[in-house]
């Protein structure tokens, strides 16, 4: 299956990105590292007039640490973010939730504001800048606005948003250090394929033991 026609147009920064999302209307979508939404195309499954492609968008990338926190560009890529040293130093839950978000191929293009934006509720980032009480920064034509990000999912007015940046945790005089941070994920997929393996082969040693008598 083909995508369906849509008219392609590059941000080259987030006010970029706002003025075309504002002028492309409802059903225009942002393209970040596209693991996700390019599927949804190819089989239709969504289908925008307009895709506005932030990649060259260079003001959207980068991790800083600010006097609020630690901030994270919406396009910065999962890997890039995996291995920064001020995340793993100030944030070392957010590198371990990274460590299981997909794959090295996934993350070296999927994006911090991509996994977000998506709200997966089995997705490890969106749960993590739940847990780390993260604020989510939307652009529109209206202006910027912090959402906390327990709030985003549930906020009114974030279609056609942009996510500009996340900002995780007020860092306070290396107080983290006494906190333990723990990111352990549930694997029931796994433990449910297990148990089902358990059962076939214990099916299995009862029909051979029927069989012998
Ligand atoms: C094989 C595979 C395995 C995966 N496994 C996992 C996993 O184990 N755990 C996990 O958490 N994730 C997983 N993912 C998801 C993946 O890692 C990405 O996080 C996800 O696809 C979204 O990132 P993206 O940057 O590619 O976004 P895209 O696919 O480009 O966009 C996704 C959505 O977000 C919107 N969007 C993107 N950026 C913005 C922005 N700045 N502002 C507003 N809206 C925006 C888009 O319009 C689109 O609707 C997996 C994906 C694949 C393909």
């Amino acid at each position: 299956m083909k995508a369906a026609p849509f008219d392609y147009l590059e941000a080259y920064s987030a006010d970029d990105a706002v003025h075309l999302m504002h002028e492309s209307g409802a059903d225009a979508a942002i393209l970040a590292g596209g693991q996700t939404l390019m599927p949804l195309l190819a089989l239709r499954m969504a289908t925008p007039s307009v895709l506005v492609d932030i990649n060259p968008a260079k003001d959207m990338v980068g991790i800083t640490r600010g006097d609020h926190g630690i901030r994270v560009g919406a396009r910065t890529r999962q890997a890039a973010a995996k291995r920064d040293p001020v995340i793993a130093q100030h944030l070392p839950v957010l590198t371990e939730a990274l460590t299981h978000v997909g794959h090295h191929q996934t993350r070296s293009r999927g994006t911090i504001g991509g996994s977000t934006a998506l709200g997966e509720p089995a997705a490890e980032l969106p749960a993590t800048a739940v847990a780390l009480g993260a604020l989510v920064e939307l652009r529109s034509k209206r202006g910027t606005r912090l959402v906390p990000a327990r709030d985003f999912y549930t906020a009114d007015g974030i279609k056609n948003t942009v996510i500009g940046l996340l900002i995780f945790g007020v860092l306070s005089n290396g107080l983290n250090q006494l906190q333990l941070d723990i990111y352990v994920r549930l694997w029931v997929r796994g433990i449910i394929l297990l148990i089902a393996l358990i059962i076939n082969i214990y099916a299995l040693k009862l029909r051979d033991t029927g069989a012998a008598e």
